[in-house]
């Protein structure tokens, strides 16, 4: 396949902020196209080179790429950068400069083929020269592009690809160009994706096998599952009856969820709940969970918590947050911030899946299988059938260090449901008896001047919950408070990367910001209230025409959620769930109960 088939693509997806569209657009593109070239396409698309929670990056920093585009195109590297700062785009530059430069006659057409193995040769250049390896492969590859083509590479090596295909836009996809497109075709391929964290395999036995093949995709340690998530409810009656009466329930850990992949020799590897790989954070669940799993390969997950080095005792959450991210001192961190892992399900045991078995037979498989030591653990658990005993759990669960308990169904059909959020399992935190207690998991959309003390810096963010079926960013509040000054200068940097001169066709607002920012940084924030608002969009329509939910008095926690991706942030329905929640919680409280709720 012709790379420029793909700019061309690009610059349509570009164009269009209607899903839609967006969908038929891809439909067209990917049809023709066949293993290996889909796989590629697909990754390359999203902005990648392979799958997400592989974490292969590129490695080339804005001065590299304006050096390459500089040798490319006979220009000076100090015009380069000033056209870009001009421009806001060094991709729109390249096309400039490209355009205005005669091209090699002889040079044969760009592939798909080739650009991908170029740039997999940039992220492969690791060590000492490999920045001259990385500039003259990017100089090569824009030497014979056209400059549409010139300004997509330049953007997909800075990460500032904005095509905006996600990956449930690229599953509809898959399910209309190789299947009938029907609901039943979407959910079988979006279920193979939700066991292997992989478009690029799934698009591959999809095209091969047809959707009967997708059965041949399993788990496999090393590649990450995505994870079953927990619906909520605001009463511990509410969730008993939700769970028929009879529910496992377990301490809810406030840590970071870990999915561990322990082979049956060789090293043990970690993944967050974005699944990212986070191995080399925590050396000493590495080094115990082979001697703490009885029967290898297995995949096991659970919540990794500090605990005091003395008493074992569970820490604050905001400790272990600390050890994530770190690249120095992991010594010093391993006896200064120790932690334990929590471990609450298993997903394959004996190189056999489990995950298909309801939840008793797991944890029974759990209990037989994991011989708990000084960082490995089982989560506490209990079977209870009344709001008595319940309540009595739960009570243990927060004077142990717990935020709560997770409820979860002891039913025939309560399988592990990778990559679902639903009522099989159902999260109760203590402070849901007051008000809108839970914290609300916000994608900064943009950026506005501060003034006063905070005149020069940003003072406040536009935040957007995400809307799954409309694969939309959708508002939900302005937020300035409880950022401390440490908090709000790392903001600018950590926003830097995804400015952008336009509103990104993603985000859905009738707010303008002084800056606009494309959806990556997800924050936590806590309020008041939701209520109705006219200019902000989350789940727009869902209660009145026209009018959006709001959150009231926000404040940030204080807590980055580096761990969750954008679209894994709150979704418009869970938001929605949550006002529904609140309204009936205000209408079986008495007053003075709801004022307790500021
Ligand atoms: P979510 O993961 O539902 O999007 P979140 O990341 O904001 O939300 P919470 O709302 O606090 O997290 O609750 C869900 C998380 O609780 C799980 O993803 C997991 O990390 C954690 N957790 C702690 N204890 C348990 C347990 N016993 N069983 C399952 N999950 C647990």
């Amino acid at each position: 396949m012709r790379f420029d088939e793909l700019a061309r693509s690009y610059e349509r997806l570009e164009a269009t902020s209607k899903r839609l569209e967006m969908r038929a657009i891809l439909v067209e593109l990917i049809r023709p196209i066949r293993p290996p070239d889909l796989a590629h396409v697909l990754y390359l698309s999203q902005g990648m080179l392979r799958p997400e929670y592989e974490g292969v990056e590129l490695g080339v920093a804005d001065s590299l790429a304006r050096r390459a585009v500089a040798t490319a195109t006979h220009a000076e590297e100090a015009d380069v950068g000033r056209r870009a700062k001009a421009s806001g785009d060094l991709g729109t530059t390249a096309a400039e400069l490209l355009a205005g430069r005669p091209r090699l006659e002889t040079a044969h057409p760009l592939t798909v083929a080739n650009v991908y193995a170029e740039l997999t040769a940039i992220a492969q250049a690791k060590g000492e020269g490999s920045q001259e390896v990385k500039v003259r492969t990017l100089v090569d590859l824009l030497g014979r592009a056209s400059p549409l083509e010139g300004k997509f590479l330049v953007r997909f090596v800075l990460g500032t690809l904005r095509v905006g295909v996600r990956e449930m836009t690229i599953l509809d996809a898959l399910a209309e160009a190789f299947a009938d497109g029907s609901k039943a075709a979407r959910t079988r391929i979006e279920a193979a994706f939700n066991l292997s964290s992989d478009l690029g395999l799934v698009a591959g036995a999809l095209v091969e096998h047809g959707l009967d093949g997708l059965a041949s995709i399993g788990l496999e340690v090393g590649r990450p599952i995505r994870p079953m998530l927990a619906e909520r409810e605001p009463t511990l009656a509410a969730v008993l009856e939700r769970m028929g009466g009879t529910a496992a329930l377990e301490f809810k850990y406030d840590g970071l969820r870990v999915q561990a992949h322990v082979p049956k020799s060789g090293p043990v590897r970690l993944f967050s709940r974005r699944l990212e790989e986070i191995s080399a954070q925590f050396p000493e669940l590495v080094a115990d969970l082979p001697s703490a799993i009885r029967e290898r390969p297995a995949i096991v997950e659970g919540e990794c918590v500090p605990v005091d080095a003395d008493t074992g005792d569970i820490q604050p959450f905001q400790l272990v947050s600390k050890r994530r991210g770190r690249k120095y001192d992991l010594d010093k961190a391993q006896t200064e911030l120790p932690v334990r892992l929590f471990l609450f399900d298993v997903l394959l045991a004996a190189g056999t899946p489990t995950y298909s078995e309801p939840f008793p037979a797991r944890r029974e498989r759990l209990e037989s299988i994991v011989r708990p030591n000084e960082h490995v653990a089982i989560a506490e658990q209990r079977v209870v059938a009344s709001v008595d005993e319940a309540t009595a759990f739960l009570d243990e669960a927060i004077s142990a260090g717990g935020e709560g308990v997770m409820a979860k169904s002891v039913k025939e059909g309560s399988a592990y449901r990778a990559g679902a959020r639903g009522y099989w399992w159902i999260k109760y935190k203590r402070d849901y008896t007051v008000g809108l207690a839970d914290s609300i998991d916000g994608v900064v959309v943009g950026a506005f001047h501060g003034r006063g003390r905070r005149a020069g810096k940003y003072g406040a963010f536009l935040l957007a919950v995400y809307n799954p079926e409309r694969d939309r960013f959708e508002t939900f509040t302005k937020v300035g408070s409880g950022f401390d000054d440490a908090q709000l200068a790392e903001m600018p940097k950590r926003l830097a990367k995804f400015e952008s001169s336009e509103p990104p066709p993603e985000v859905d607002t009738g707010i303008s910001p002084d800056r606009w920012m494309r959806p990556h940084l997800v924050i936590e924030v806590r309020g008041a209230e939701l209520t109705l608002s006219p200019i902000h969009r989350a789940a727009v329509g869902a209660i009145r025409a026209g009018a959006g939910l709001a959150l009231r008095f926000p404040r940030f926690t204080g807590r980055f959620r580096d761990d969750k991706g954008p679209t894994e942030a709150t979704t418009s329905k869970e938001l929605l769930e949550m006002y529904r929640l609140q309204v009936r919680q205000e209408a079986a409280d008495p007053p003075d109960g709801a004022d307790a709720a500021g």
